[in-house]
């Protein structure tokens, strides 16, 4: 039988003697899927449809002994790998072209335990599917906007979301991590163990190995406020002014976030996202000059469980529509910015796409800068643009309307950008990575690099290169 060629590291291809990959095929408890197999398409699909990657092969790891199996396989033939843990972040790094996926995306298990208050998962689980477990005891931790984003590089990369102002970003809620790295060995990474690794883990994303297991703290949540408000775009400037005084002195049980939407009616409007995470009676007098301010042309708040919160802004990110995503550190809410952000997103050439700006307060605030790789704790506003469509064709039109408007907010721009919302590195630039993290934790993240992963197998992230490569 004729041998396999695959994509290697730095751009090589290599030959693989088929009895090779058929024992690497019958030692997963897993799948192994090559090109033409049954569930091949299915399984390489990711979040955004503009990448069209094609592994070679894709391992459906079952567990841990399937991602330490894959690891030794592909470092020992030199293979190109890429991690797959919800698939959804925007560069489409979870999936790989022509080298050796490794799809986590079957690690489902979650334990949760109402007596610590704190839970167990597994790479594959949702947010929405970890929140579903954990609430089914009155408890959550911070996790993402919607619910269908994975918790694995959410964490890894610092994580936002709805509780933050509370309990902090995701990976200020990680107590341990088991991690696979690429000499195939298991680590746990925690305060007590590895605890250079955990600090690198909590904000570095998937530069240091395959994370296999996350341990969080949990927090009683819900029931809440969530809900919506609506305003004419022509007058975002003056409900930004307010919404800006209004958040800088509201409890922080209170997380919200502006978008610049297309409303279903075809309008394009600014939201007031709200998720009051405290009790219900409480949080109406904290809310009524929110909902009163303008006033909205609609509003939607009510009270709700987590989860329903969780899921409110699901219907606008499905999977499989176009995705071109930038992103930066605001260093104010000027009213030139909004009214620049007022006049593209007018512009803005498909409906799907939109503006957010999310605001970091509290709990966020209150994490010591040096504890985590994350660095952008002091940082008030983040802006992302998300250019988002349905027709491959109007690819063009869509990247160069977010580009405009990116290049329209640099002189707003703090510099500093969220790893997370970082797209694929041949359109940033290998360098653009360092502004996620400054110079001296970029520093510190490369000697860790350098002690975990010094061949850069684990290179299809935001990578951070160790020395040797
Ligand atoms: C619709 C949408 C909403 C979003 N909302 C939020 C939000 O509210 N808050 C927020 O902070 N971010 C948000 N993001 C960004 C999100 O954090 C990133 O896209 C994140 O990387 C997604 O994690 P994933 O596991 O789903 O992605 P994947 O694409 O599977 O992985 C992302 C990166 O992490 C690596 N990785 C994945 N799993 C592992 C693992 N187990 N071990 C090591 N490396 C791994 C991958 O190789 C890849 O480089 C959103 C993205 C989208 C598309």
């Amino acid at each position: 039988m004729a041998n396999i060629e695959i994509a290697g590291t730095s751009g090589r291809h290599v030959l693989l003697d088929t009895d090779a990959v058929e024992q690497f095929r019958t030692g997963l408890r897993g799948r192994h899927l090559l090109r033409g197999d049954d569930g091949y398409d299915a399984a390489r699909e990711i979040y955004n449809a503009m990448i069209d990657h094609r592994p070679v092969i894709i391992a459906r790891c079952a567990g841990v002994a399937d991602v330490i199996a894959a690891v030794n396989f592909a470092r020992s033939n030199d293979l190109l790998v890429s991690v797959r843990g919800g698939g959804h972040n925007v560069s489409g790094n979870a999936a790989c072209d022509g080298g050796l996926m490794i799809d986590l995306s079957l690690m489902k298990g979650t334990r949760v335990d109402p007596e610590s208050k704190t839970a167990r998962a597994e790479p594959g689980v949702t947010w929405g599917e970890f929140d579903h477990e954990t609430q089914a005891f009155g408890l959550a931790t911070t996790g993402g906007l919607v619910s269908t984003t994975g918790i694995a590089g959410l964490t890894l990369g610092g994580g936002l979301g709805w509780l933050m102002d509370k309990h902090g970003l995701a990976c200020d809620n990680l107590i341990s991590v088991d991690l696979v790295t690429a000499d195939g060995r298991m680590l746990t990474a925690s305060d007590s163990r590895n605890n250079d690794l955990f600090w690198g883990l909590r904000g570095g994303g998937g530069n240091f190995g395959i994370a296999t297991s996350f341990e969080f703290q949990l927090h009683p949540v819900g029931p809440m406020l969530g809900g919506i408000l609506i305003h004419r775009l022509d007058k975002a400037a003056e409900v930004i002014r307010f919404y800006d005084e209004f958040t800088r002195t509201s409890p922080d049980e209170l997380g919200t976030f502006v978008a610049f939407v297309t409303s279903p009616e075809g309008e394009r409007v600014m939201a007031i996202f709200v998720c009051y995470n405290g009790a219900v009676d409480k949080g109406e007098p904290i809310l009524k000059p929110l909902r009163e301010f303008g006033p909205p042309i609609a509003e939607t708040i009510g009270p709700m469980p987590y989860v329903q919160v969780q899921r409110m802004m699901d219907g606008a990110f499905p999977a499989g529509r176009q995705n071109y995503w930038k992103s930066n550190f605001l260093r104010a809410l000027d009213p030139q910015a909004i009214d620049s952000i007022v006049h593209h997103i007018a512009k803005a050439p498909s409906p799907y796409s939109a503006v957010a700006i999310e605001q970091f307060s509290g709990a966020v605030n209150r994490v010591g800068i040096d504890d985590t790789a994350f660095n952008h704790r002091n940082a008030r506003y983040n802006l992302l643009i998300m250019g988002i469509w349905l027709d491959p064709a109007a690819r063009a039109d869509n990247v160069k309307w977010v580009r405009d408007l990116w290049g329209a907010m640099e002189p707003y721009s703090s510099g500093g950008v969220y790893v997370n919302y970082l797209g694929e590195e041949a359109d940033e630039g290998a360098e653009r990575v360092k502004s996620a993290y400054g110079s001296e934790k970029y520093a510190r993240l490369v000697a860790l690099k350098q002690k975990y992963d010094p061949t850069n197998l684990f290179r299809l992230n935001q990578n951070i290169k160790p020395f040797a490569t």
